[in-house]
């Protein structure tokens, strides 16, 4: 398993489980069989509401905590200084673990909001209840404002990353700043029929004797951004893992980018209502 190196030392798994939608009564099996795959990271967020399972599937694989990667993220409705520290604790408990490994602020909801909760955040990381610190859904101008007035840098944003929205440019400007890029959406989510039936990515997975959803994961850690395929059937988790074995080469790459067409799935923050 590859690990990226976060901007404080802290030491990421470049694939992670994805669990939104996930059910509690599919998301407790599909932790452990990625733990048994080989998983070490797990990607959930309260809104998720699968905290609790997750936390549960956690304890019963008997993996050490100090070799597992958990991210939380925090609600829109919870941002705020004092309203994202009691959210924290609640993620903790649900989880029930003492920390996280990152703690994202899910959605940018407007300045006030992002830095009064990153302050609370901060504070959490300096009491060790988090070891990480990063945004979700954050452009270039939401992270240039919030790196002029933290005191712990952000170490990761997650954003909605796949073949048909490369994020080339914002890799660039987070990657200037320190900051690491993690890849949701990356076989496309509810449009992966989409991927699936992409002609160039079935070249190429005939070439290499691969999947398509395995030839756009190895193509995004290519790129060195972190990626968290959410799947909950065994077959797939096993899947979406199994690409340390091959190398793209610098041609198919560069196939591979031709298929931009800046195509977001999920809404833009601006327009998203909650
Ligand atoms: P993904 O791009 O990971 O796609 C998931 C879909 O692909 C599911 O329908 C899954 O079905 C299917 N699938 C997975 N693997 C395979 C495979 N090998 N072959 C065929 N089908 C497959 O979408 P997500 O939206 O779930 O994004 C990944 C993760 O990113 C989320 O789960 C969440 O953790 C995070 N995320 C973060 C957001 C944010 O705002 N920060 C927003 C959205 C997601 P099945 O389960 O039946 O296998």
């Amino acid at each position: 398993m590859m690990n990226v190196k976060l901007n404080n030392g802290i030491k990421m798994p470049i694939i992670g489980l994805g669990t939104f939608r996930s059910k509690d009564e599919d998301v407790y099996q599909a932790v452990l069989d990625a733990i048994e795959a080989g998983y070490r990271h797990i990607d959930t967020a309260m809104i998720y509401g699968n905290e609790a399972a997750i936390g549960k599937a956690i304890k019963d694989s008997k993996i050490p905590r100090k070799d597992l990667f958990i991210t939380t993220k925090l609600w829109n409705s919870d941002q705020g200084y004092e309203s994202a520290k009691a959210a924290l604790e609640l993620s903790l408990k649900n989880l029930d673990l003492e920390y996280v490994d990152l703690y994202l602020i899910h959605w940018f909801k407007g300045y006030e909001l992002a830095l009064d909760s990153y302050r609370a955040m901060e504070e959490l990381y300096n009491e060790g209840k988090i070891k990480a610190l990063g945004v979700s859904n954050f452009n270039v101008h939401h992270i240039m404002k919030l790196l002029e007035n933290c005191t712990v840098k952000p170490t990761v944003n997650q954003v909605e990353t796949h073949i048909a929205l490369q994020n080339e440019f914002l890799q660039e400007y987070c990657e200037s700043v320190g900051v690491k890029l993690e890849a949701y959406a990356p076989l496309m989510s509810q449009h992966i029929s989409d991927l699936l039936s992409d002609e160039t990515m079935n070249r190429l997975a005939k070439k290499y004797n691969k999947s398509v959803p395995q030839i756009a994961i190895k193509w995004l850690v290519t790129r060195g951004i972190i990626v968290i395929p959410k799947s909950i059937k065994k077959s797939r988790i096993i899947e979406n893992f199994n690409i340390f074995d091959f190398e793209l080469s610098s041609k198919d790459m560069a196939d591979i980018k031709k298929l931009n067409r800046a195509r977001k799935i999920f809404p833009e923050f601006d327009n998203v209502p909650f």
